[in-house]
């Protein structure tokens, strides 16, 4: 077993400050002030900054990352030539080169404090290249990344031979979440067919749900009612995902009056992706130009449990991206203009908090009793946090720390100002006359 950990004078996402935090055997034994420190641990000093859960991705494509630029560069910026760009580079994968990318992008993750992680990977290829890679992967992060799969028949369950047989091969080996992309089969009438048949498959063998649905500018592209029915119909709530759910956007706003209040009745999580569907979606606009991401406050109002994901790092739809859940979270602030003191406080929730519960994570938090999973960030808020990208200055799980990172500041050569600066808001001098 590790020595024990002490984090003295911490301040918590909720607004407490000089909160101690004692790691002992994996889990969190106590969170308070002047907590004692038991012999032998080691004891660290937060320095008033924000300790917080580890961060969590909701959605990810793992077989796709850091593929940028092979075979080609995506011309047009759509969603549909990323897929067709995707499938010219399936043909050329090797299982080791996956895998390789995949364990890179998995140590960029862990430095930037992200500890849980749901990927979708590809099944529509009959070798399941992609499947055989991740599960490795998988394996291979367990001690230090909790990695989720989920079944994605990219091509369409209905539109592409064979996918649902190879979507259910991958299950038999070991991935955990059944997914879907009923917006890209042939039809609505297909795509509804395709919701169902895939909430049946999970419903029977007790897995969860996480669907690509309505990712798309087509107001009319209404999946999210039907997989909503179907989660209510077989009592799949509180482990069903719409992803995307870009549609919801452009939408008749009566229509979503109706529509809100299913999802929230079904217990159907959403995930809205920013990075990806700012660049992704309006692309068929001219001025004014769509943002295409869902209705994020909206579903929030609504009682919907509202996660973000980061989707794509370099690969043939976004040629950006660095694991930084920050990142994530700063964009969702602004697409979605959630700059009240509450919404910066949701978006980061969305990176976290929400995410953990999208994924199902146990013992996830900061409370006694959870694992001891935290990052320590050069920040002294959630808001701030959002604001700087700030550095994840140390990253715990289960009472070890996985990195550690210098924190961000600047030599200034400046007459008559500090010769040293670190962006973060340092407290005004006292105004004369003040009281005290
Ligand atoms: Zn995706």
């Amino acid at each position: 077993m590790n020595a024990p950990l002490l984090i003295r004078g911490a301040t918590l996402p909720d607004g407490r400050t000089g909160i101690d935090l004692l790691a002992m055997d994996g889990r969190i034994a106590a969170l308070g002030p002047a907590l004692a420190a038991p012999p032998g641990a080691a004891v660290i000093d937060a320095g008033g900054r924000l300790l917080s859960p580890p961060f969590v991705d909701a959605h990810f494509h793992l077989d796709a990352a850091l593929s940028h630029g092979l075979p080609r560069i995506n011309a047009s910026g759509t969603l549909l030539e990323g897929i067709r760009l995707w499938g010219e580079l399936k043909p050329l994968l090797t299982e080791e080169a996956i895998a390789e990318r995949a364990l890179q992008y998995c140590d960029w993750a862990v430095a930037r404090g992200m500890l849980a992680m749901r990927s979708h990977v590809d099944v529509c290829d009959e070798r399941l290249l992609a499947v055989r890679a991740l599960l490795e992967v998988k394996r291979r992060v367990a001690p230090y990344l909790e990695l989720q799969l989920v079944a994605f028949p990219q091509d369409g369950l209905l539109r592409s031979p064979g996918a649902l047989r190879l979507l259910e091969q991958a299950l038999d080996l070991g991935v955990d979440v059944v997914g879907g992309i009923p917006h890209f089969e042939r039809t609505a009438e297909q795509g509804a067919e395709s919701v169902k048949i895939l909430c049946e498959l999970a419903a029977a063998r007790g897995l969860p749900v996480d669907m690509h649905c309505d990712e798309s500018d087509d107001p009319l592209s209404r999946h999210i009612e039907t997989l909503a029915f179907h989660t209510g119909r077989l009592r799949l709530g509180g482990r069903v995902t719409g992803s995307h759910l870009t549609s919801m956007h452009s939408m008749d706003n009566y229509y979503v009056s109706k529509l809100l209040p299913l999802i929230a009745e079904a217990g159907v999580h959403a995930v809205a992706n920013p990075l990806i569907n700012i660049t992704l979606q309006g692309r068929h606009d001219g001025y004014p130009r769509r943002r295409g991401m869902t209705r994020v406050p909206e579903l929030l109002a609504a009682g919907v449990n509202v996660g973000f994901g980061h989707d794509c790092v370099m690969d043939p739809w976004y040629a950006l991206g660095s694991a930084d859940m920050l990142e994530v979270a700063a964009m969702g602030l602004h697409v979605a203009q959630m700059t009240s003191v509450e919404g910066q406080r949701q978006c980061f929730d969305a990176v976290t908090v929400n995410n953990a519960r999208i994924l199902g994570l146990q013992g996830y938090g900061l409370e006694p009793g959870c694992r001891a999973d935290f990052v320590l960030l050069q920040a002294g808020s959630p808001a701030e946090a959002i604001r700087l990208r700030a550095q994840r200055l140390l990253v715990v799980r289960g009472g070890t720390v996985l990195s550690r990172m210098a924190p961000a500041s600047a030599e200034l050569m400046l007459p008559g100002r500090p010769s040293r600066v670190d962006f973060t808001r340092q407290p005004a001098p006292a105004a004369p006359g003040a009281a005290g």
